[in-house]
């Protein structure tokens, strides 16, 4: 990829960005009482059948009537602890979770967005059996406010709006008849971020999303780790459309993706110049099947087929819209989500590699079709051919317009594939099971006070006022346990070794973050100081830091000094090595430093500082 692209690059083609995030919520279901934390045993399923009347079916969107089409049946499993009558909707939902609310409320305050009186919940119909009742429920909690994730304070973001909603049920698996929902997922609340359109380069989007993605974690009630949080992109240039981009696995990718979309789309841009002038005729549908009848193509072979030919067409197929994708692609791929049919095969490809190439001339041949023609060929029955030819001619004639707005699926070399055209804003219907919320000027000044900090205003007050250095800053924060540092720090003993501590506290980050889920942050914080103070007092080495943390996890009351001595951690002095190194040379018959250090650290590992030990071995 170019790196020369500058930021005067970006704003020539006129690349505008949004961002929606969802992230969920460390607290109870939204609607009920469940847990939230995804571990509960299997305790049978469910199965029904969604049943929509005529009327309902007005209100659902394309992409839903195809779901219900389908006639699919949707088990349900249930999880110990995780589901209730609420989640299988035999039980009106519960009033909002409060605790769930103030995180959002919080954030608003964070983000200074103005924030509703009254919060009111309101259904999103789907009807593709991720949610048991065929809606999702969601509120607007704030809108317009502002956020400031680039260096430059003057470059802020806007918030659009800040809702919170419930998570869907996670499909397990899908025969096609049947789909299988787990309902551990639904429910779990959910903070929604999405971002006004604003112009940056794709790195600093990405930088966005990560600082977002901070931002969310800085108010220690999200939940961590792989699947809990989604970031999707909408992405548009100027003779472009908007593109939305779902499905992102690494938000550390996200300039990649960024990047290869402006080249799709700028390739589509090209593509309609040059068809301006250009009258695209794509001729009737011919049967194929005899040309194939002794081809040794897995893909025609045995199968009845269709094709269609486009006049003076050849070559665009064969058009790059990006580094990875031709516009042959994009075309079939879409003709192969509106059909489920696969194996579309055209003359712009390489047809040796297919053993495709002499049937394909035979039927350039005896149908007369000129050399400038592309030739499109299906393999599948003719009903089903005519719905692949509708869908492809469809997009070939809209080459001539431009780009149209679609939400794409993103793949994992970054590039995206077709999913659906962008619905117009799904309509939603007030929730009349849950009375709306009010939320008072008291309750919000009563947040105020208590309003998290960020990590920026973290890394600061470490920075600043805690002598710790930018890297072990960015460390500790990054940290689960990260408060266990302030709490270490609030000993007078140790407020001016605030680098150091962090140093220990990072180096045995993975310990000390299982002792404080056992026995809390002050019991570790204790632990870990008197951890500390023999490590300062040349007591234990950093090895033996590890072994008397361990023991203190098991113990925290166990004493230090019995510790120490029960499990042999002592640190040995300058006279002790002195006396090993003696008895290792006398032992090993070798002068070696390696090999005496080897002897040595065969049994007095964790006694010895390596360094130290050298040392003496030099003298
Ligand atoms: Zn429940």
């Amino acid at each position: 990829m170019n790196k020369e692209k500058t930021l005067d690059y970006y704003r020539k083609i006129g690349l505008k960005c949004g961002l929606e995030i969802h992230k969920r919520l460390d607290t109870k279901k939204l609607f009920c009482n469940c847990s939230t934390n995804m571990c509960g045993k299997r305790c049978g399923s469910i199965t029904r059948k969604m049943n929509l009347s005529v009327g309902e079916m007005g209100e659902a969107d394309e992409t839903a009537k195809k779901e219900v089409e389908k006639e699919k049946i949707f088990e349900y499993v249930c999880f110990e602890g995780e589901t209730c009558l609420v989640d299988i909707d035999e039980e009106p939902p519960h009033s909002m979770n409060k605790e769930a609310l103030d995180i959002v409320l919080d954030l608003c305050l964070k983000f200074d967005c103005c924030i509703f009186d009254n919060i009111y919940v309101m259904r999103k119909t789907v009807l593709d059996g991720s949610n048991t009742s065929g809606f999702q429920r969601t509120a607007i909690v704030g809108t317009d406010g502002k956020a400031y994730p680039l260096k430059e304070k003057n470059r802020a973001i806007t918030i659009d709006s800040l809702c919170i909603e419930e998570e869907s049920a996670q499909i397990e698996k899908d025969d096609g008849r049947k789909r299988t929902y787990l309902l551990n997922r639904l429910g779990i609340p959910l903070v929604e971020i999405t971002t006004g359109a604003f112009f940056a380069t794709p790195m600093e989007v990405k930088e966005i999303a990560l600082y977002l993605g901070m931002f969310l974690n800085s108010t220690e009630k999200v939940k961590r780790g792989i699947g809990t949080i989604r970031q999707d992109v909408n992405i548009s240039i100027k003779g472009g459309a908007r593109v939305e981009i779902k499905g992102m696995q690494d938000v550390r990718q996200m300039d990649k993706m960024i990047e290869l979309e402006i080249q799709r789309q700028l390739s589509l841009i090209e593509i309609k110049e040059k068809l301006k002038n250009k009258k695209i005729i794509i001729r009737d549908m011919f049967e194929a099947t005899s040309f194939f009848s002794n081809t040794k193509s897995a893909i025609f072979a045995g199968k009845e087929s269709y094709g269609i030919s486009i006049k003076e067409f050849a070559g665009f197929f064969a058009k790059n819209l990006n580094n990875v994708r031709t516009l042959g692609n994009e075309i079939a791929k879409i003709a192969c989500v509106g059909t489920n049919v696969k194996g579309i095969i055209h003359t712009d490809e390489d047809l040796k590699r297919y053993r495709l190439h002499d049937e394909f001339e035979q039927i350039r041949k005896q149908l007369k079709i000129g050399n400038d023609d592309l030739i499109i060929c299906v393999a599948t029955d003719k009903k089903k051919a005519v719905r692949v030819f509708e869908h492809l001619k469809a997009r070939i004639l809209m080459l001539k317009k431009g780009i149209p707005k679609e939400t794409r699926a993103c793949l994992p070399n970054n590039d995206s594939v077709y999913m659906r055209l962008i619905a117009g804003a799904k309509r939603m219907y007030p929730e009349t099971d849950i009375p709306k919320m009010h939320i008072s000027k008291e309750h919000l000044k009563n947040r105020k006070k208590n309003l998290f900090e960020t990590y920026e205003e973290r890394k600061e007050l470490y920075t600043k006022k805690m002598n710790v250095t930018g890297e072990f800053a960015n460390q500790l924060i990054n940290l689960k346990m990260n408060r266990l540092f302030d709490e270490v720090l609030k000993s007078s003993s140790l407020k001016k070794a605030g680098n150091e501590v962090a140093k220990s506290v990072i180096s045995h980050a993975e310990i000390l973050e299982k002792m404080q889920t056992n026995h809390g942050i002050e019991t570790t914080a204790k632990c870990f100081g008197e951890c500390f103070a023999a490590l300062k007092s040349n007591v234990i080495t950093k090895q033996g830091a590890g072994i008397f943390l361990a023991e203190k996890l098991k113990n925290p009351d166990a004493e230090s000094g019995r510790i120490i001595k029960e499990r042999g951690i002592e640190k040995l002095d300058k006279k002790k090595l002195t006396e090993l190194i003696e008895k290792a040379k006398r032992k090993s018959k070798t002068q070696n430093i390696k090999e005496i250090i080897r002897f040595i650290e065969s049994s007095h590992k964790n006694q010895i500082d390596k360094k130290e030990l050298i040392e003496v071995l030099r003298e």
